[in-house]
């Protein structure tokens, strides 16, 4: 892993030198890069007490080491992230970020340095087996503007999907009989199934998608 984390960051380093954002932020904050993330994504990112954790956090912190600049990591909202990283306020978003048609017009991507994949969580014996037998009349949970959370908008309606700040309220308010499924990222999904027992992740994928890092243009 530490390997191809070192490989990743290097690309990674390469396509955002191009455009020279970092000599330009180098000046700007001393030699810090500021990373935004959302560290309720494991193992994308996460705390591992008071430290951040995940491979997001080892890739900035490698790209950081290859431009010679300090890490610093601001842990906010997921929907606040693209904004911060438009406006200046962050260097880089890095949080599992799928890119977007729309968050392409906000911020530039780097190259994809992953595959994510939305799937579905249900209870064992739930009635939806696959994506296609979630209904209008569905109880569906999402991460607030996530890609879940816009793919289940546009295909039921803003009204029939419940929106959570975290992926772990999400998977309690499953757990706890008050939705039908969750829809969101593949890797968390495994953590949530994991650490809940009586869940699962369906077979079929309710969307493929590719994570890149996110730039101000
Ligand atoms: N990949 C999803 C998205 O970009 C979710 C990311 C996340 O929750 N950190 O919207």
């Amino acid at each position: 892993m530490k390997k191809s984390i070192c490989c990743i960051a290097l690309a990674l380093v390469m396509a955002l030198s191009t455009v020279g954002l970092f000599t330009s932020c180098a000046k700007e904050k001393e030699k810090t890069l500021v990373m935004a993330t959302n560290a309720n994504f494991p193992p994308y990112e996460y705390k591992d007490g008071a430290a951040f954790a995940g491979i997001d956090v080892e890739l900035a912190q490698a790209i950081a080491d290859k431009l010679g600049m300090k890490l610093e990591i601001q842990d906010v909202e997921f929907g606040a992230i693209v904004a911060g990283v438009e406006s200046g306020k962050y260097d880089i978003g890095m949080a599992g970020m799928t890119v977007t048609e729309d968050r392409k017009k906000q911020v530039s991507f780097s190259t994809t340095y992953a595959t994510g994949v939305q799937v579905v969580i249900v209870k064992e014996g739930s009635a939806i087996q696959s994506p296609a037998d979630i209904t209008t009349s569905s109880k569906i949970g999402v991460q607030q503007d996530t890609t879940g959370d816009i793919h289940c908008s546009d295909d039921f309606g803003d009204d029939h999907v419940q929106r959570f700040n975290k992926g772990a309220d999400a998977v309690a308010a499953l757990v706890s009989g008050k939705l039908d499924c969750v829809v969101i990222d593949n890797e968390p999904a495994k953590s949530f199934v994991a650490a809940n027992e009586g869940l699962k992740v369906l077979d079929t994928a309710y969307a493929v998608e590719d994570y890149a890092a996110a730039f101000a243009k």
